[in-house]
């Protein structure tokens, strides 16, 4: 069958988004975009600059920098064979088959021929990917593409002599070769949709040498994020996230030296302001009831989070029989998170457990108690606690969480934290870190709920979206057409909304319709209107109607 014919067979078929994604439709959208514009310009008060970020990185990065042992990574990430590697896996898989078919005799030397000149493409297109870092760079790697080379630089002669003869056996050896040696290639180059941004941002701080310009360096980001969860309220597989980082380099060692104390301050003053900002861009949406929870987390030493870690873990080894399935599991692999537990049988058992706040090493503690300090200095309230945790060893002192109302279950609206060893885990020089994420899904249905609200109480919310109210045109003969299209033209010039019918209408039926879509005013224009210079302006609410002449006309609708 033709393309054509295949074509004309296929059936209408409705489509709809698929499973955890969904469409933003206006009006909705002005809400986003009004949250978002506040985000832009309170960031920016704050000396943040915007970073725009791909939407896929090498899955690698995300497995290093969320962790392997995550949910986020072990399960719901959304992660594709980059297309280098669907060619070089293509082309080795056809290598082997044409191997295996010669295999059986010893071919024609065309055959041969044509099996060395395949290899020398597939060498080709495996070394050009070697060298940009598509594959990884390993050693082993270097071998085996050095080994295929030699083997064909020694091959290619041999085919091209006219008496050529070779026996079985060496044919044979070297077709083995051949697909052993490519099968050892390892060419990884995996590709994942973002499942969160702090390790993107990280890697482009370390790409773009950012290390070099003054420090700290703030940046923010908005976009979409992508994670295969089961969909429910404000949980999405493709939802919306707002954050910023502040990356700073760790001063060397000797440089700081005596001046502990004032680089414990530098930190947590940059870790309230952070947390000040987010609650400056809540505050200027109108997000009503949020609660801010903060708590430090130590960092990753023997005197400090390691020894705490260790006395859980024997706690939690004692109580065993009293924890569920997933806890029980958590108590060798990552303790810490059994702190996050919402397993209502397990809670009064938590609740007994060894705090981290009587753990902490002398510098950390100093640390926190210099961000609470900042945080009242800036007049953010706040509650600590204890069980606010992060699972990764890279994740130290401040941690923070915000929940908002009327998000039922999902009522984390925004997650932070510190995460000085990041960025060095990632191959960039020691830089301290701190962020957060928040999840604009959540932020906006949280939002309305307010908004709801205060629509019972009458109260005005500060998000009510003011777009202002169409102006209608209706408009009878075609010259009154022409003047029509000057007007809108003019109008919409000066920032009104100006709905114009593409069809004349009887004057009813268009103020009809312009009740419908709550225009405010109708411009009248007809024959005398066009004839006189003497434009209707009719107020749609009480009927009244003034004449005024074109020159006019806008003036008089500001005033009005
Ligand atoms: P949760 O505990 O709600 O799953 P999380 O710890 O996975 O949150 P983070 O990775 O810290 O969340 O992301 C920061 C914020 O992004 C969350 O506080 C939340 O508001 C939002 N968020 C996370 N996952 C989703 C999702 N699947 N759909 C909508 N928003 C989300
Ligand atoms: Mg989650």
């Amino acid at each position: 069958m033709s393309e054509g014919a295949a074509k004309k067979e296929e059936k209408p078929r409705k489509f709809q988004a698929i499973r955890g994604t969904r469409d933003l439709l206006p009006p909705e959208t002005a809400l986003w975009n009004r949250v978002e514009q506040i985000a832009h310009e309170v960031f920016a008060t704050f000396g943040f600059g915007e970073i725009r970020l791909p939407i896929v990185e090498q899955t690698e990065l995300f497995r290093r920098s969320v962790g392997i042992d995550t949910d986020i990574v072990s399960k719901e990430m959304f992660t594709f064979p980059e297309n280098f590697r669907e060619q070089l896996d293509l082309r080795r898989d056809y290598l082997a088959m044409r191997a295996r078919e010669l295999r059986n005799q010893l071919p024609a030397k065309d055959a041969m021929k044509s099996f060395i000149s395949f290899t020398s493409d597939f060498l080709d297109l495996a070394h050009s990917t070697f060298s940009r870092g598509q594959i990884p760079q390993t050693a082993e790697n270097k071998d085996s593409l050095d080994q295929i080379h030699s083997r064909i630089l020694s091959w290619e002669p041999k085919v091209k002599q006219k008496e050529f003869q070779c026996t079985e056996q060496d044919w044979l050896l070297f077709l083995s070769d051949i697909v052993m040696l490519a099968n050892r290639l390892e060419i990884g180059g995996l590709i994942s949709l973002r499942p969160e941004a702090t390790a993107s941002v990280c890697r482009a701080y370390i790409e773009h040498g950012m290390q070099q310009l003054p420090q700290p360096v703030k940046l923010y980001y908005m976009g979409p994020m992508f994670r295969r969860e089961r969909p429910q309220k404000g949980r999405y597989r493709q939802f919306y996230q707002i954050g910023a980082e502040v990356l700073d380099h760790v001063r060397p060692a000797e440089t700081i030296l005596g001046e502990v104390d004032k680089e414990l301050r530098r930190d947590a003053v940059i870790d309230a302001e952070v947390i000040e900002m987010l609650m400056t861009f809540f505050g200027k949406c109108g997000l009503q009831g949020t609660t801010v929870y903060i708590n430090s987390i130590g960092h990753n030493a023997p005197n400090c989070r390691r020894g705490y870690v260790e006395k859980l873990r024997a706690e939690l080894t004692r109580i065993k029989d009293k924890l569920g399935p997933d806890s029980q599991r958590r108590i060798d692999a990552n303790p810490l998170r059994v702190l996050d537990s919402k397993l209502e049988s397990e809670q009064p058992y938590i609740e007994r457990l060894p705090r981290i706040a009587d753990h902490l090493c002398d510098e950390c503690k100093a640390h926190y108690a210099a961000v609470k300090r900042e945080l009242d200095q800036r007049d953010v309230k706040y509650q600590e606690n204890w069980r606010l945790v992060r699972g990764l060893d890279y994740y130290m002192r401040t941690t923070f969480e915000i929940i908002a109302p009327g998000l039922g279950s999902q009522n984390a609206v925004c997650g932070g934290g510190r995460y000085d060893g990041l960025v060095e885990l990632l191959g960039g020089r020691p830089t301290k870190g701190i962020g957060f994420a928040i999840g604009e899904d959540r932020l906006i249905l949280s939002l309305q709920e307010v908004d709801k609200r205060s629509s019972d109480t009458g109260v005005q919310s500060p998000l009510a979206t003011h777009q202002s109210p169409p102006l209608y045109i209706a408009w009878m003969g075609e010259r009154a057409y022409a003047t029509a299209l000057g007007a809108a033209k003019t109008l919409r010039n000066a920032g009104f909304r100006v709905e114009l019918p593409p069809v004349e209408q009887k004057f009813g039926t268009a103020l009809g319709r312009a009740v419908q879509l709550r225009a405010k005013y109708a411009l009248i224009l007809g024959d005398n209107e066009v004839t006189s210079g003497e434009w209707t302006l009719k107020t749609l609410a009480d009927g009244t109607q003034r004449k005024v002449s074109e020159q006019q006309l806008i003036a008089e609708l500001k005033k009005m």
